[in-house]
């Protein structure tokens, strides 16, 4: 989806020369949008898949759209745990070894591989959602304790690192996009031991307080300090972090929170505006490029 799989289409942008065809097919074009959906073999293994996806209308549809379109509507209809949705990305997963089988293993080019691959990712998947479901109980019970917006993580101390965090973000039109920045100051004892900012691009406010949290952690963890609290003043951010049932577009940042609160004893992410005014400021200096 974001277009860094060492596709043909994409090593030739880099100035690296391939054989440009297809290997699976060799009838068109190495592309995302081909070998994961319009390639006349993979489109075989999606039509006969238990999604039965009929993927041959969709030529003009970028595959980021595509991917996204499916993983909205299986969300949406059978929960964030969706079946459908993990055989989604189980299928795209296979795809992608079958196709540097072919390459790098010199198989032969055969659509029954990749069901086969898939199915296996799926029973995986299965496995890995049962173990974690005993994690995420502890996780929202010490949240119903707590009736104050935050999420926590192990067991409190003495010495507490506070990271104050914030993300500022602007539209432009004529930048073709969204600039935005991120900013984060750590305290021990109200004394500041480390404090930055950075510009990130992302879609949406939501996102860049996820990145700006992200960051704290990775400063603190840098800095060793074991233990941890953050404050943010995106609700929205903290209660899915609760909750465990992340919207779409933040689903990746949190999962990436969630495995980086494990470099902590004590972790605590909570909603506060007050203090995060200094982090603000530095979070719209990155934004006007004035990084420190
Ligand atoms: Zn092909």
């Amino acid at each position: 989806m974001n277009k860094i799989l060492a596709l043909c289409s994409n090593l030739e942008k880099r100035g690296i020369e391939t054989p440009s065809v297809c290997y699976l097919c060799h009838q068109e074009a190495e592309c995302e949008e081909h070998l994961f959906r319009d390639c006349q073999l993979v489109s075989r293994v999606w039509i006969a898949s238990w999604l039965g996806v009929q993927a041959q209308g969709a030529i003009y549809i970028p595959l980021k759209e595509w991917i996204l379109n499916f993983v909205n509507k299986f969300w949406k209809e059978d929960g964030r745990e969706s079946e459908r949705g993990v055989w989604l990305c189980a299928i795209l997963w296979a795809i992608w070894i079958h196709r540097n089988n072919v390459v790098f293993r010199k198989e032969e080019p055969n659509p029954y591989e990749i069901p086969r691959n898939a199915e296996e990712l799926v029973a995986q998947e299965k496995m890995r959602l049962e173990n974690g479901k005993a994690n995420r109980i502890s996780i929202s019970r010490s949240v119903e304790e707590d009736k104050v917006s935050k999420f926590t993580f192990g067991s409190c101390g003495c010495r507490v690192c506070e990271i104050s965090v914030d993300g500022a973000w602007k539209k432009f039109k004529w930048a073709n996009g969204s600039r935005a920045g991120i900013g984060w100051t750590g305290r021990v004892n109200s004394v500041i031991i480390f404090k930055g900012c950075a510009m990130v691009k992302e879609n949406s406010a939501v996102q860049h307080e996820g990145l700006a949290i992200l960051r704290a952690l990775e400063e603190a963890h840098a800095h060793r300090e074991k233990k941890v609290k953050i404050l943010t003043d995106s609700e929205v951010l903290v209660q899915a972090l609760s909750k465990g049932t992340t919207p779409f577009q933040i689903a990746s940042i949190c999962q990436d929170i969630y495995e980086a609160c494990k470099f902590f004893n004590y972790c605590e992410i909570k909603v506060d505006r007050k203090i995060v005014r200094d982090s603000h400021d530095l979070a719209i200096r990155a934004r006007q490029g004035l990084v420190i």
